[in-house]
């Protein structure tokens, strides 16, 4: 994420650490190269003007030259200001406390819209709350069965008129038979185009005065650079937004996209998209991201996402078995089941510092084949071997490699790699991941 950015950043404190004691005459060539990335990665100039005006008048201050580690505090001064440009922020979707609560998605085509209304979805049934979803987009001819799969998918209606052309009588319908379901939130996917135009426009303001939706979100597709801008500045003359997701931010996005939106529209941006799947959204964290931006990872976005993974009552016994040395190998399977999920192990890497290298790896088809060898050679043995794999001896080997389809060698290296990593465990057992990862961060 963030590539561009982040080297560009990184090369340029990397060649003021080169220099020893700083002056004023190598801070502001510092500057000019934090400038120069930003640019590189698209952030628009006004933008660039203006944060770097802000950056500049402190970090040539006194103070900064004065300080022992000026460089140091140069990150911390860009990290300040990122921090400040992107938010406030308030990730939280407002449920009113009657009725359903309307959010109307709108963006470009391609943006990401109709798989944002699964991950909101998704999100909201993680909060006991199951939405439903409208079909507006009249204008792609598969949106409505995919947002139909979708709904199939997580488990949520999905509300839609085939042969109806008028979009707002779609959504008017679709409110209202939300409603008389019993949903407390609707969300309308609408239509986008390849690129603005008066007639999209016009229909998204003719929904949202004859619907009224609660909340108005904008996605915003983060590869596009100076386009997504763009774009979202026309929405949001036309629209009251409430909100922003911008999506994409997994691949090689050139994420200073995210900072010009943030303050060409003064709208605050409410998610990211990091990934295809459902569950590849997150509540956007200036800080986080700031610190994305800067390579010094966001440690506490990647133990977030591990809490979502293992529920509380889970976590507790798991930490229980690992402090007293009952970790077992099913035990282990079962993390490793969890972790395995599509993209998982992956995101996370590309969260914590200086391991963003390994994400691709990670996501490899030869890592989740390893995974599953793994599970399937755990399935193989007997229960008292999963307890207890010091039996394992010679034949038992044999047999359980056979039953699982491997060379006996990987099942003597899944034993030796358990011996290694029990212990660790019981070592990190104790305070929670959360806590840790906090400490870590300080
Ligand atoms: P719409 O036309 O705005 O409804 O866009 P779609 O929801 O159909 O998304 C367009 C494409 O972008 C699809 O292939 C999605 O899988 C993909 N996509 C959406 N969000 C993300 C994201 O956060 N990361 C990645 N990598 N792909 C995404």
């Amino acid at each position: 994420m963030f590539d561009s950015l982040s080297d560009g950043l990184q090369s340029a404190f990397k060649s003021l650490r080169g220099k020893g004691k700083l002056s004023e005459g190598n801070m502001r060539e510092g500057l000019e190269i934090v400038q120069r990335s930003l640019l590189e990665a698209d952030v628009s100039y006004p933008v660039v003007q203006e944060f770097m005006g802000h950056v500049t008048e402190r970090a040539l201050g006194k103070k900064v030259l004065l300080s022992l580690r000026p460089e140091q505090e140069l990150v911390r001064i860009v990290h300040d200001e990122l921090v400040s440009i992107l938010g406030p922020v308030d990730p939280s979707i407002h449920l009113k406390k009657d009725g359903a609560t309307i959010i109307m998605l709108c963006g470009l085509q391609g943006s990401g819209k109709t798989t944002t209304c699964g991950k909101l979805a998704q999100l909201l049934i993680e909060q006991k709350i199951k939405p439903t979803l409208v079909a507006a987009d009249l204008q792609r001819p598969a949106a409505i069965e995919q947002l139909k799969v979708i709904g199939e998918q997580l488990g949520v209606p999905v509300y839609s008129e085939p042969d109806n052309k008028n979009p707002v009588q779609v959504c008017k319908n679709g409110v209202a038979k939300a409603e008389a379901d019993g949903s407390r939130v609707v969300i309308l996917d609408t239509a986008g185009r390849l690129a603005i135009d008066e007639e999209l426009m016009a229909e998204l303001e003719r929904i949202d005065k004859k619907v009224g939706p609660d909340q108005v979100y904008l996605v915003v597709d983060g590869m596009t650079g100076q386009d997504a801008v763009n774009s979202a500045d026309a929405f949001n003359k036309s629209l009251e937004l409430d909100g922003v997701v911008m999506t994409k931010l997994d691949g090689d996005a050139r994420g200073g996209a995210l900072l010009s939106v943030k303050h060409v529209t003064g709208v605050p941006i409410k998610f990211i998209g990091t990934g295809e799947h459902f569950d590849a959204l997150e509540p956007f964290r200036p800080e986080g991201m700031a610190g994305r931006i800067l390579q010094m990872g966001d440690i506490v976005a990647a133990a977030a996402e591990a809490h979502r993974i293992v529920d509380e009552k889970e976590r507790e016994e798991l930490e229980a078995k690992m402090a007293s040395g009952d970790f077992t190998l099913d035990d282990f399977k079962n993390m490793m089941e969890k972790v395995s999920k599509p993209g998982l192990m992956g995101r996370m890497m590309g969260l914590m510092p200086g391991m963003g290298q390994f994400k691709e790896a990670l996501e490899s088809e030869e890592a989740a084949g390893g995974i599953r060898q793994t599970i399937g050679a755990i399935n193989a043995m007997t229960a008292e071997e999963r307890r207890n794999p010091k039996i394992i001896d010679a034949s038992r080997r044999t047999r359980i490699a056979k039953g699982a389809g491997v060379q006996t060698p990987v099942i003597s290296q899944l034993v030796k790699q358990f011996d290694v990593m029990k212990p660790l465990m019981q070592g990190m057992a104790g305070g929670s991941m959360m806590d840790r990862a906090k400490m870590m961060q300080q």
